[in-house]
């Protein structure tokens, strides 16, 4: 059987070989990475109408060894599937929470929140509130400065869970972000029973808006449908003036994006300290 498997192998492309065999080689330095320490959190700004800052988004960041900054594009959907994103997003969160518990210390910074992107295996391990709930009371984190960004995909088949999850979640005083919205199936139908605190336009919207009338038509509605269901909007992949100037016009005064600042390591952020 080895032998056919050898033979196999050497009908298979050049090219689809040494992916595969990338893959598994990345596969195996992520399974060490966190106990290496090799993550590192960087944080995006969040701005509102005055572009002051106030908050950011948390994104995650791997410092490999021998291929430098690696993006989550790249090894998240990996982590995903072999569920490393558990053990991965337990350390997200914490050292969110211990940056929030930072950052209470100063007026200046009291006031921010801290946006983290949780994954649907994340949110669905049974103890996944007590975890949250364990996290944010060792490291002292106020629970109303911790938005969780969720997508869509968190809810197909799961949203008698999701919903109760959700409802502990908020009543401790965490809230939560629908990230990616407009770019999933059925966002309406969910939209009317899940307890939602915030809509986060995507980023491909943002890009086309200016030069794509639908795209413009589908912001449009968003917008609308945030004020109608009393859900704050914001908007992100925000890149030029043109686009601030369009949504702030249309009735979104919630920004993130490449205009008011790249994602960052916490030191290298713009506070007003
Ligand atoms: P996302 O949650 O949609 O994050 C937004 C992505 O857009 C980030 O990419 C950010 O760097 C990028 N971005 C921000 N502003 C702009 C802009 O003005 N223009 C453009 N072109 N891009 C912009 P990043 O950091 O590479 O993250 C990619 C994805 O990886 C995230 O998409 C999110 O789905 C996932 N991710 C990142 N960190 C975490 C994490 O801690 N946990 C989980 N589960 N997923 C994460
Ligand atoms: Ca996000
Ligand atoms: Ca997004
Ligand atoms: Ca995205």
């Amino acid at each position: 059987a080895k032998q056919a498997g050898r033979d196999t192998l050497r009908f298979f492309d050049p090219a689809m070989q040494a992916r595969l065999h990338a893959r598994a080689r990345l596969e195996a330095d992520l399974r060490q990475a966190l106990a290496r320490n090799e993550f590192l959190l960087y944080y995006q700004p969040q701005v509102n109408a005055d572009r002051r800052m106030v908050g950011v988004e948390a994104l995650l960041r791997w410092q490999h060894p021998e291929r430098g900054l690696v993006s989550p594009g790249e090894f998240i959907p990996l982590a995903e599937e072999n569920r490393l994103i558990v053990p991965l997003g337990d350390w997200v969160l914490e050292t969110a929470c211990r940056q929030l518990a930072a950052w209470a210390e100063d007026p200046a910074t009291a006031g921010l929140t801290v946006s983290v992107n949780v994954s649907a295996q994340q949110f669905r391990e049974t103890d996944f509130v007590a975890r949250v709930l364990a996290t944010l009371e060792r490291t002292g984190a106020r629970p109303e400065r911790l938005k969780l960004e969720v997508t869509e995909s968190l809810f197909v088949d799961n949203r008698d869970e999701a919903r109760e999850t959700m409802r502990l979640l908020r009543e401790h005083g965490v809230s939560f972000s629908l990230d990616d919205f407009g770019t999933g199936y059925s966002s309406l139908s969910y939209l009317r029973r899940l307890p939602m605190d915030q809509l986060k336009i995507d980023q491909s919207f943002v890009l086309d808006l200016l030069a794509d009338e639908a795209c413009a038509a589908i912001v449009v509605s968003i917008i609308t449908l945030s004020q109608s269901l009393h859900l704050e909007v914001i908007a992100e992949g925000v890149e030029t003036e043109a686009q601030q100037g369009w949504l702030a016009a249309h009735g979104c005064h919630a920004f993130q994006g490449y205009l008011f600042g790249r994602p960052v390591p916490v030191e290298a952020l713009a506070l007003d300290t």
